[in-house]
Parts: structure tokens; C-alpha cells; sequence
């Protein structure tokens, strides 16, 4: 590559890291107001998390997560969440770890994501997203660990009923 093609690369990744900053703090105020202090996470690993190995067929982009609120909330707690378990933040950190480490993480990042969903009155969100747990997870997911399963329906059980009720309220 040459000189000039290489200095906008350079700017492009600062700025994709600024942007990622913004968004990480912008997510971070939002979990305070439901009660979660998210660890400390750089835009650097918030990038390698998103851009790393995995072993599911998740499809969802780090575009895709900079662009929705729900999203960055979850990706943030989940990240705080495995340096909460003592796990280094990269581009291996889901292949290399146990799975139920990373399920765990997960299942709270999913959690508070629906919590914050639910603190927004954002009912939709969360019906969309208690559906795809329903079909990935519940129903077909092979990777996930025979003993995280109660929590995994537990999850489930709490926030349908909760939406439920909700629309019940605005028939
Ligand atoms: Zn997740």
C-alpha cells in the first residue's frame, strides 16, 4: 500500500475508535441509570471483541452494534462481565474461553439488556429479542453448557411475563 493510502487507513481506524469511544461511554450512563457499573473497556477491545473469532453462526456486526443503544449495552456488560471472570478482552477471548464463562456472560448481558429495554418502555425490543433467545438458545443451540439451561428458560419466563403484562395494561 502506499504512503497516502495507508495515512487514510490510520485516520479511518482513529476515527472508528473515537466513534467507539463515544458510543462505549454513551452506554455506560445508560447502564448506570439501571443500576450496572460496567468494567472499564477500551475502544480497542470493544473493536477486537466485536471483530474476533467465535464458534456460534452470530451474524451481527460491529456496525451493527454501534448503531443500536440495546446492542451496546449488551456487548458492554457482557465484555464487563468476563473481565469481571478474569478474562483478557481480544480476538480469541470467545474461542479460548470455557463455554460456560462465556454463556454466563451472556445470559447477564442479555438480562440487562431487557432490563434497560424495559427501564426505556421499549416493549418491542424486548419481544424481538426474547424470541431470537427463544429460537438460538432455548430451542436450538448445541454449544450451550446442560447446566445453564435453567437459567436460560428462567430468563426467559421472567421477561415474557413482564411484557405480557405490559400489554395487557395498554388494551
Ligand atoms: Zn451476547
Amino acid at each position: 500500500m502506499g504512503k497516502t493510502a495507508r495515512g487514510i487507513n490510520l485516520n479511518r481506524d482513529k476515527l472508528l475508535l473515537k466513534g467507539i469511544s463515544v458510543k462505549i461511554r454513551k452506554a455506560k450512563n445508560a447502564l448506570r441509570q439501571i443500576g450496572y457499573n460496567a468494567a472499564n473497556v477500551s475502544a480497542k477491545e470493544f473493536y477486537d471483541y466485536m471483530t474476533g473469532e467465535i464458534f456460534s453462526k452470530d451474524k451481527t456486526t460491529l456496525l451493527d452494534v454501534l448503531g443500536n443503544e440495546f446492542l451496546m449495552v449488551h456487548e458492554l456488560v457482557e465484555m464487563s462481565e468476563l473481565k469481571r471472570m478474569w478474562r483478557t478482552i481480544d480476538k480469541k477471548v470467545i474461542i479460548d474461553s470455557p463455554k460456560t464463562v462465556i454463556y454466563e456472560a451472556h445470559f447477564k448481558a442479555i438480562e440487562l439488556e431487557l432490563e434497560y429495554a424495559m427501564f426505556k418502555k421499549d416493549y418491542f425490543w424486548a419481544k424481538i429479542r426474547l424470541k431470537q433467545h427463544k429460537e438460538s438458545v432455548l430451542e436450538d443451540d448445541p454449544n450451550l453448557p446442560e447446566i445453564l439451561k435453567p437459567r436460560s428458560k428462567e430468563i426467559f419466563n421472567r421477561f415474557s411475563n413482564l411484557v405480557k403484562k405490559h400489554n395487557k395494561r395498554s388494551m
